[in-house]
């Protein structure tokens, strides 16, 4: 048996194109427009290349987007203005400050700044008490998207045993949080886990969020279990001559080639979740504008 690949590339474009839509439908019923502010400080090439895409594909769905590109010189004081800007602007809807920021610069400060019903990246406080509590929240985009796929490649996931290999408040939290939401069966797992393995193989949803390329075998996997892997690891080529041209490639939490032989489903890295979090960053936008303006999902 080998395990069906579930492709975030088809999910992604079907993400996008619901949100295309509901933006015509909300531009046409109601005249509004969601508007999504990226703040970039400083010029990290990899963040740089997420803004563009983040701009690119707001404005390909019909949403206004503004982009904010600050000196990497920037002072925590003119970064917290340009937030209670943003937060005040009624065009404006979601507010993603792209992370990692300068080192001199405090995240907790500059995301706690950020108005909760704009925090279309789900990682202000209020939203990780209010997914918790049950409440409408705005939920990080990654651990939505890895929702997203399991829903549509499993359908209910009542009663499912799922197990969460980390617990970073990004995705490994979220993600348990939302399954518990979902009446999954929900462990977390995590560094101090004792007998990770075991664990693992008892999981009907296995979801890996640990940074450790290939860690999780195809014998910590239950046959016919869906395997969702978030990491995101740069490795060098396994071809040697490749390697020594110090050539590299991304590889997931989790051993592809064995898992492809006893898992029932798996999302490959590249080309799995990776893909879903700027669709889902989209749908949080349009979620926001739709509360903000008094117009329920
Ligand atoms: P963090 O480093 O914040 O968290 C890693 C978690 O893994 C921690 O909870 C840690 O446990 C746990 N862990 C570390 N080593 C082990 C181990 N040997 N056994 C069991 N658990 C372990 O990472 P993130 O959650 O931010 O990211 C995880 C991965 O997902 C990364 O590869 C990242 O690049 C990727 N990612 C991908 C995204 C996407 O769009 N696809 C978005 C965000 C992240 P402890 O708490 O005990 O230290």
């Amino acid at each position: 048996m080998t395990a069906g690949i579930i492709d975030g590339k088809v999910h992604a474009e079907r993400v996008r194109a619901e949100v295309a839509a509901e933006v015509a439908e909300l531009r046409a019923k109601h005249g509004l427009q969601p508007g999504l502010a990226v703040v970039l400080v400083g010029d990290d090439p990899a963040s740089q290349v997420y803004v563009k895409s983040k701009g690119e594909h707001s404005l390909a769905v019909g949403m206004h987007s503004v982009t904010h590109r600050l000196p990497a010189d920037t002072q925590q004081g003119e970064l917290l203005r340009l937030v209670a800007d943003l937060n005040a602007d009624p065009l404006i809807h979601g507010i993603l400050v792209q992370l990692p920021l300068p080192k001199h610069l405090d995240e907790k400060a500059v995301i706690a700044a950020i108005d909760p019903d704009k925090d279309v990246d789900g990682l202000h406080v209020v939203n990780a008490g209010r997914l918790v509590a049950g409440l409408p929240a705005l939920v990080a985009c990654t651990p939505t998207g890895c929702l997203i796929m399991l829903k549509a490649t499993l359908g209910d996931l009542t009663g499912k045993r799922a197990v969460v290999v980390g617990r970073s408040l990004l995705v490994g939290k979220p993600v348990a949080q939302l399954l518990l939401a979902e009446d999954c069966t929900v462990t977390m797992a995590h560094s101090r886990t004792r007998d990770l393995p075991a664990v693992c193989r008892e999981a009907d949803i296995l979801v890996a969020a640990v940074g450790r390329p290939r860690m999780i075998r195809g014998d910590w996997i239950k046959p016919g279990a869906c395997v969702i892997d978030v990491g995101i690891n740069r490795v060098p080529f396994d071809d040697p001559i490749k390697a020594a041209e110090g050539r590299t490639k991304l590889v997931g939490d989790v051993h592809y080639k064995e898992a492809l032989q006893v898992a029932g489903s798996i999302t490959p890295v590249p080309g799995g979740v990776g893909l879903m979090t700027v669709a889902v960053l989209l749908q949080n936008t349009v979620t926001a504008a739709k509360r903000q303006a008094g117009i329920e999902a």
